[in-house]
C-alpha cells in the first residue's frame, strides 16, 4: 500500500547524516511512483514531487543536521496541502439545515448517516433527523430505524411512498414541523453507477436545495473509488468526500487520489461500524497517517474526550489507599469501551496495523469480564482477597465461565493493582525496570 512505498522511498532518507542531491533525486522519483501506483493522476504526482525537490533543494536539504526528517517534513507538508490544507467545516446555516447523502450501495450511506447525526447531535447540539429515502429495500428502512434508536435520534419513513422525492420533501415539512434543525436524507445506492441512480439523485437535489450534498464512498476500494467519485461529481458537482472503512491497516491513498481528481474536501472519515466511529478529516494527520506514524493525535483526542477526569481522580485515591475494587474495574472497562472498539484504537497507534494483521482482536473479552465481576457480591468486589475456592465456583458457575478463567481475572487485576500503585508512587523508573528499560 501507499505508506508502505512511501515508507520504503522515504526510508534511505530518515535518520540519514548525509544525502546527496542524487538520492534527494532517487527518492523524489520513489515518492513519486508511490503516488501513481496509488492512483493518483500523473500530472499531480509529477508537480508534487517537484514541488518537494525544490523545496528540499531549496531549504538547504544538504546541510541540515537532520537532512532525512527535514526531508520528511516536506513530504508531509506537501501531502496535507495536496489534500486540502485545513479542515474543511459542514455548512449548518439552513434552517433546517439540509445534507444529502449520495454514493454506490454498500459504500456507508446509512451507517454515515447515523454517526453524523450522532456527531450534530452530541458534539454541535443540533437536534437532527433522519430521512429514510432508500424506497427500493424495505430492509434499508428497517436499518436507518435501528441506527435512529441507538442513538437516540428520530427517523422519518413512509413505506406507502415509493418516490424518493417525495420522500424528501415530506420529511423537510416533517422536521419543521417538530422543530429540527439538521435534516440528513439517507437515498439508495446501487452496485455500479448507472443512469437512474444518477437522475434520481440529482431530483432530490433539485428538489430539496441542499445545504451539503456529500459523496460518500469506501476508502477500500482503490482506484474504483476514483473513478465513482469522478462519475458522482460529473453529474452531482457534490460539495464533500466521506471516505469510510478507514479503520485498522487501509492507509488512506484514496484520500489523495480522490481529492485530486474531483477537487473537493474530504471533509470526514469513517474508521469502525459503531456509531462514534467517525472523525473530522484533517489533512495533515491522514498525511501523518499515510507516511505511517499513525493517527495518534485523534487517538488522544479520543481518549480526552471520553475518560472522565473526576472519575479518574477518584480512582488514583483508591489506588493510593488500597481500596481499589472490581467496582472500579468495572468502571475503567466502560471507559475504555466508550471509546469505541479496541480494533478501532489500535489501528490508529503507529506500526499496530501491521502487527495485527489478521490478529482478531476480540471485543467480547470485555463482555466476559464483566460477567464474571456481574457474578460477585458487593463484599467480593471491594474485598476480592475473600474470594476463596467455593465463592470462585459460584462465581463461575454464575458468570458460565470456568474457574481458570475467574482465576485469570484475579491476576491480572492483582497486577495491575500493583502496576498502578508502582505509577502513582512516582514509580516511573522502578516500572522501566520491570519493564526491561
Ligand atoms: P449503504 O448501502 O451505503 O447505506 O451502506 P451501509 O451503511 O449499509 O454500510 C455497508 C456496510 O459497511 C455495513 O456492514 C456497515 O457496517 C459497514 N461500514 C460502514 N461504514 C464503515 C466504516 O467506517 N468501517 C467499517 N469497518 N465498516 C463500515
Ligand atoms: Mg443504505
Amino acid at each position: 500500500n501507499l505508506s508502505e512505498k512511501l515508507d520504503k522511498a522515504l526510508h534511505v532518507l530518515k535518520g540519514h547524516g548525509q544525502i546527496t542531491e542524487i538520492n534527494v533525486a532517487e527518492t523524489t522519483k520513489e515518492v513519486r511512483r508511490a503516488l501513481l501506483d496509488a492512483d493518483v493522476n500523473f500530472k499531480i504526482a509529477k508537480e508534487f514531487t517537484n514541488k518537494v525537490r525544490d523545496k528540499a533543494l531549496g531549504q538547504n536539504v544538504l546541510t541540515t543536521l537532520q537532512p532525512g526528517q527535514l526531508m520528511v517534513k516536506i513530504v508531509k507538508d506537501e501531502l496535507t496541502e495536496l489534500m486540502g490544507g485545513d479542515a474543511a467545516g459542514i455548512d449548518l446555516s439552513g434552517n433546517p439545515s439540509v445534507i444529502l447523502m449520495s454514493g454506490l450501495q454498500g459504500s456507508g450511506k446509512t451507517t454515515f448517516s447515523g454517526k453524523l447525526a450522532h456527531y450534530l447531535k452530541t458534539k454541535k447540539n443540533k437536534y437532527p433527523l433522519l430521512v429514510a429515502c432508500d424506497v427500493y429495500r424495505p430492509a434499508a428502512i428497517d436499518q436507518l430505524h435501528v441506527v435512529g434508536d441507538q442513538i437516540g435520534v428520530p427517523v422519518y419513513s413512509d413505506k406507502e411512498n415509493s418516490d424518493p422525492v417525495s420522500l424528501a420533501k415530506a420529511g423537510i415539512a416533517h422536521a419543521k414541523a417538530q422543530g429540527q434543525n439538521v435534516v440528513i436524507i439517507d437515498t439508495a445506492g446501487r452496485l455500479a453507477v448507472d443512469e437512474r441512480m444518477m437522475t434520481e439523485i440529482s431530483q432530490i437535489r433539485d428538489a430539496v436545495q441542499p445545504q451539503e450534498t456529500l459523496f460518500v464512498v469506501d476508502a477500500m476500494t482503490g482506484q474504483d473509488a476514483v473513478n465513482t467519485a469522478k462519475a458522482f461529481n460529473d453529474v452531482l458537482n457534490f460539495d464533500g468526500v466521506i471516505l469510510t472503512k478507514l479503520d485498522g491497516d487501509t492507509r488512506g491513498g484514496a484520500a489523495i487520489s480522490i481529492r485530486s481528481v474531483v477537487n473537493k474536501p474530504i471533509k470526514f472519515i469513517g474508521t469502525g461500524e459503531k456509531m462514534d466511529a467517525l472523525d473530522v478529516f484533517h489533512p495533515d494527520r491522514m498525511a501523518d497517517r499515510i507516511l505511517g506514524m499513525g493517527d495518534v493525535i485523534s487517538l488522544v483526542e479520543r481518549a480526552q474526550e471520553q475518560f472522565d477526569e473526576e472519575e479518574a481522580r477518584k480512582i488514583q485515591k483508591k489506588i493510593a489507599k488500597n481500596t481499589f475494587g472490581f467496582d472500579d474495574f468495572l468502571k475503567q472497562i466502560q471507559q475504555i469501551k466508550k471509546m469505541g472498539s479496541m480494533k478501532d484504537l489500535m489501528g490508529m497507534i503507529p506500526g499496530a496495523g501491521k502487527a495485527l494483521k489478521g490478529l482478531d482482536i476480540d471485543d467480547d473479552a470485555f463482555k466476559h469480564v464483566e460477567a464474571i465481576i456481574h457474578s460477585m457480591t458487593p463484599d467480593e468486589r471491594s474485598n476480592p482477597s475473600i474470594l476463596d475456592a467455593s465463592r470462585k465456583k459460584r462465581i463461575a458457575k454464575g458468570s458460565g465461565r470456568s474457574v481458570q478463567d475467574v482465576n485469570q481475572l484475579l491476576k491480572q487485576f492483582n497486577q495491575m493493582g500493583k502496576m498502578m500503585k508502582m505509577m502513582q508512587g512516582g514509580g516511573g523508573k522502578k516500572m522501566m525496570q520491570m519493564m526491561g528499560g
